[in-house]
């Protein structure tokens, strides 16, 4: 969904301003499915912008649906690769989860997604789409999106100029309106991207998977650690802090007999006092088996590694995995698809 593009060409065609207004307004409000079903438009404008915008990138081709009321989405690009989105229903809450690449450069190893490669970079306008498919899902309660996460594949650092440029579609006063500190970017601790968001004047959220608390085990996680190390993430951090005061969120997956014993916690809590006193809040998540060869820790150990944080007087809080009845794990619901696609064209040649 190419929503600037529209607007620039509106301006261009010399249309009035309320005409963008209308165009916002039936995107992002309405949920409209197709320039058609803006009916606030004219009928000639509406058949203008058919032939010179495509109003959807992305075709769906996979849904599933969990008893928690998770619904995770597979689509495939115009050029065929494939991406998957996830909107978690918590109480009245919802929240998506989005796609920044299909696929991934890093191959941490824990991870579907990883072992998939990189496919190539989304546009702002693929990630955008992702948000209003979940924003006609939740529509479905009587709800909105009110959290938007970029934790579904790849590594949004990678791809940072269409990242800001979907943050600013998705904070668009006149358009979604979702606050900027509602939309949180996750990033494997890729320190460019890190230095450049303190710059950047939209105050979104950042969150950081590090997954372990030292070289020994994160490197064993995370092949990315070989570039930028357990301390030069925390010196990141400690630069963004400085820069922004904004509190950062470190993601942590608890996985059974590798990352989760209670030295682990202790040296957690002791690398965030160091790098910025209260500076951190830690989310423990609960692992969602892939085809990886982890385990998810058993509930004793998760309780005495919050214990540990607590403490340390580590602020927290354990995210429990959604979706487990279905591919919800990232990457998952992608790669049966990459396999499918790969035996479709086997089958036509
Ligand atoms: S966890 Fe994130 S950064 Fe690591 S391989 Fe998967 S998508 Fe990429």
């Amino acid at each position: 969904m190419q929503l600037d593009a529209a607007l620039a060409l509106l301006a261009e065609w010399g249309e009035p301003s309320y005409r963008s207004a209308q165009v916002r307004q039936g995107v992002t409000r309405d949920l409209a499915t197709s320039w058609d079903e803006v009916s606030t438009l004219s009928k000639s404008l509406r058949a203008r912008l058919v032939e010179a915008v495509p109003f959807a990138e992305l075709t769906m081709d996979d849904v599933q649906r969990s008893k928690d009321g998770t619904v995770k989405a597979r689509f495939r690009t115009a050029d065929d690769f494939p991406l998957e989105t996830v909107l978690m229903r918590h109480g009245e809450r919802r929240t998506v989860c989005v796609s920044s690449q299909s696929g991934c450069a890093l191959a941490c190893t824990f991870c579907a997604t990883g072992a998939m490669g990189l496919g190539r970079n989304l546009t702002g306008g693929e990630i955008f789409e992702q948000l209003l498919w979940a924003a006609r899902e939740a529509r479905v309660d009587g709800a909105r999106i009110g959290n938007v996460v970029l934790m579904g594949m790849g590594e949004p650092f990678h791809n940072y100029d269409e990242v800001l440029r979907f943050c600013r579609l998705a904070n668009d006063a006149e358009g979604y309106g979702l606050a900027a500190r509602s939309i949180a970017i996750s990033t494997a601790g890729w320190v460019p991207g890190i230095d450049r968001l303190a710059a950047e004047p939209l105050q979104v959220k950042l969150a950081i998977s590090l997954h372990g608390p030292d070289d020994e085990v994160r490197g064993a996680l995370m092949p990315v650690n070989k570039r930028f190390d357990v301390a030069a993430v925390m010196a990141a951090c400690r630069r963004y802090r400085e820069a922004t005061r904004r509190r950062i969120f470190i993601e942590y997956l608890l996985l059974d007999g590798v990352n989760d014993a209670p030295e682990h916690a202790d040296r957690l809590a002791r690398l965030l006092h160091e790098t910025a006193p209260g500076g951190f809040h830690v989310n423990l998540i609960v692992y969602n088996p892939t085809a990886a060869d982890y385990r998810a820790s058993v509930p004793a150990r998760i309780g005495t590694f919050r214990a540990i944080l607590e403490r340390r007087k580590i602020d927290h809080s354990l995210r429990q995995s959604r979706g487990r009845d279905i591919d919800a794990a990232c990457g998952q619901l992608a790669v049966r698809g990459v396999r499918e696609l790969r035996s479709r064209q086997r089958a036509a040649r």
